[in-house]
């Protein structure tokens, strides 16, 4: 019976708090403006125009902008790597901010505009067809505890409900921690994050033999996405895909 009586008295604060939301005004989490009215988000429509896009062309294998016949990125990618695709530069001064808002800010909502910007990116036809599943890139314990969520997972959901496809978010496990990326050079991160995942225990049924999405919110030197690859293909996978919403400019890019 409370609980009957209470549905009423939820639906009214929930009203209640959607109305505040369309009458107070809500600052940018990237640029502190104000967000204009009836932009649901919480980024705002000038920032969303002035990220800074991966310029055209782009190799269709790994998606970089190509400057040469060949494409040097793709060096980074194993074999089994079919595709990879990200949609602006990061740093760059809103992408950045939008991903540290995410990550750093608490601000969960920026997933959804960042995944509707992930979802719109373009594929070869075969990943399309074949994509089975969603994997984001796991947290360390430790980490998630702190922040409360794994933005991967967030961005994974989110894509997920766009592109139809399920998420499988506890698919692959950290064995251990590693120490943050930032300040190390490629070989130092291959090192760090060598070893360092782990197919949960049950999932290789639901591996094998598929082509496997796997989503983190920026690619640098690809170092932690291909160990995780890596790790989906030792446990089964046949093919993994690789989508990010920021990617860093390599030696020679022009951003
Ligand atoms: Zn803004
Ligand atoms: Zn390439």
């Amino acid at each position: 019976m409370t609980l009957i009586a209470s549905r009423p008295l939820a639906a009214a604060r929930s009203a209640g708090a959607a109305l505040l939301d369309l009458l107070l005004p809500r600052a940018c989490v990237a640029c502190d403006r104000l967000v204009e009215s009836g932009n649901r988000g919480v980024v705002c429509g000038r920032c969303w125009a002035r990220l800074h896009e991966l310029p055209h062309p782009r190799c269709e294998r790994c998606g970089h902008p190509m400057r040469r016949e060949r494409c040097a990125w793709c060096d980074l990618l194993p074999p089994f790597v079919r595709a990879a695709r990200s949609v602006c530069w990061i740093p760059g001064r809103t992408g950045g901010a939008i991903v540290h808002a995410l990550k750093y800010g608490g601000w969960r909502a920026a997933a959804e505009g960042m995944a509707d910007r992930m979802a719109r990116l373009a594929w070869p036809r075969d990943v399309i067809e074949e994509r089975a599943a969603l994997v984001p890139v796991p947290l360390a314990p430790v980490r998630e505890r702190e922040r409360g969520y794994n933005q991967s997972a967030l961005l994974a959901h989110a894509l997920g409900a766009r592109w139809h496809l399920p998420v499988w978010p506890r698919c692959l496990e950290r064995t251990r921690a590693t120490v943050s990326q930032t300040r190390l050079t490629p070989d130092q991160r291959r090192h760090n994050v060598s070893g360092a995942f782990r197919a949960a225990p049950g999932t290789a049924p639901r591996l094998r033999g598929a082509h496997i999405v796997l989503v983190d919110d920026v690619i640098t030197t690809g170092a932690t996405l291909v160990a995780c690859a890596t790790t989906l293909f030792d446990a089964g996978a046949r093919i993994i895909s690789i989508v990010t919403f920021g990617r860093a400019p390599a030696v020679g890019d022009r951003t």
